[in-house]
C-alpha cells in the first residue's frame, strides 16, 4: 500500500546529457578557492551542479525549438502556468534518472539508495513531480511517509526531491522578463529569497529564489521579510576573518537571510545558487542566536490570515 496512486511510465528519460558550458565548474572553483574547508561538499554536489547547467541549457534549447503550438498539451499546461507549485513538471521526469547519476557520482556512499529510487520513478512516471511537490509544498511530512513505505532514507529522499524541485522551478522560470517584488516573495514562481546578495559598484542589492533561482533588486536597508527599516535593525553575524559570508538577522522580526557580499572577492552574480551551499554554519549560528530562516518562514501578511507555519523539519 502506498500514500499515492501510480501512473504509467510516458516520459522516457533524455539521451545522455551533453557537456555544459563548464560555467558552473568555474563558478565551484572560485568557492574552492574562497573556502577551502568547504572542498568536500563542494566536490560532493559538484556533479549536481553542473548537471543542472547543462538540464537547463537543454530545456531552453527544447523550448526554443518547440513552438508552443507543437508541444503536448500536458507540457503547454506546465510551461503555461509553471505547473503545480511553479514547477516544470515535464522537465521533473526528464530529468530524475541523470539527477540520480549524479547524485550517486558525489555521494557513492548511499548508492543502493540512488538505485532503488531509479526503480520506482522507472515503475511511477508521475513520483518526480509528486515528489518536488511533496518538498515545495511544505508537507515533508508527506516525503517522510513516503520514504518509510519504501525503506527508503528520508534524508537521501529529500536530497532527491530538494534538487529535482530546484531544477523544475528554475526551468518552469526560463526566459521570463525581469519582475520586481517589495519582500522576499519571488515575483518569478511565488518561492522564498534564500540568500541576499551585494554587487556592483554601488553595492546593489539582490535576493535569490531558492526555489527557482531568478534573481530581483531589493532595498539594502530594509528587512525583507517583516520591512522593518532602520538603525540597528539588521544585525550581521559572521565567522571571524570572513564578513563579507554573513546572516543577516532583523531585530524586529527575528527572521534571518544569508547574504554575501561578492565584490570583496570579486564573485559574479551567478554564483548564488553555489554559494548557499557554503554557508550552512551561518545558518547554525544564527539560529544559536534564535532567529529563524526567512526562506523557511511564510510570507508576514499571508502568514497573519492563515494557518501557523509548520515546525521546520
Ligand atoms: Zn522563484
Ligand atoms: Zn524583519
Amino acid at each position: 500500500m502506498t500514500s499515492r496512486p501510480t501512473a504509467t511510465p510516458e516520459t522516457a528519460a533524455p539521451a545522455a546529457a551533453s557537456e555544459g558550458t563548464g560555467k558552473t565548474a568555474r563558478l565551484i572553483d572560485i568557492l574552492r578557492d574562497a573556502c577551502p574547508e568547504q572542498r568536500a561538499l563542494l566536490d560532493a554536489f559538484s556533479p549536481v551542479l553542473c548537471l543542472r547547467e547543462t538540464a537547463l541549457a537543454q530545456e531552453a534549447a527544447r523550448r526554443a525549438a518547440a513552438p508552443a503550438a507543437e508541444i503536448p498539451e500536458t507540457e503547454t499546461s506546465a510551461v503555461a502556468s509553471a505547473g503545480k507549485g511553479g514547477m516544470d513538471g515535464e522537465c521533473a521526469v526528464r530529468w530524475a534518472e541523470p539527477l540520480l547519476d549524479a547524485l550517486k557520482q558525489g555521494f557513492p556512499a548511499v548508492a543502493p539508495v540512488w538505485e532503488q529510487l531509479r526503480e520506482a520513478i522507472r515503475a511511477d512516471a508521475g513520483l518526480p513531480a509528486y515528489l518536488c511537490l511533496a518538498r515545495r509544498g511544505r508537507k515533508r511530512p508527506a516525503l517522510s511517509t513516503w520514504s518509510k513505505e519504501h525503506h527508503l532514507s528520508a534524508d537521501a529522499v529529500n536530497l532527491f526531491a530538494e534538487q529535482l524541485a530546484r531544477l523544475a522551478g528554475a526551468a518552469a522560470q526560463l526566459g521570463l522578463p525581469e519582475r520586481e517584488s517589495g519582500d522576499a516573495t519571488c515575483p518569478y514562481c511565488g518561492g522564498r529569497a534564500e540568500i541576499s546578495l551585494i554587487h556592483g559598484t554601488d553595492g546593489r542589492r539582490y535576493l535569490q529564489c531558492g526555489h527557482c533561482s531568478r534573481l530581483w533588486r531589493f532595498k539594502r536597508t530594509l528587512c525583507p521579510h517583516c520591512g522593518a527599516e532602520g538603525n540597528g535593525i539588521l544585525r550581521h553575524i559572521f565567522v571571524d576573518g570572513q564578513p563579507d559570508l554573513r546572516a543577516v538577522i532583523c531585530e524586529t522580526c527575528r527572521h534571518y537571510i544569508l547574504e554575501a557580499d561578492l565584490r570583496p572577492r570579486d564573485m559574479p552574480l551567478e554564483i548564488g545558487h553555489v554559494l548557499s551551499l557554503v554557508m550552512g554554519h551561518l545558518d547554525a549560528l544564527a539560529q544559536e542566536e534564535g532567529a529563524s530562516p526567512l526562506s523557511l518562514a511564510r510570507p508576514a501578511v499571508a502568514r497573519a490570515v492563515s494557518a501557523p507555519e509548520e515546525p521546520v523539519h
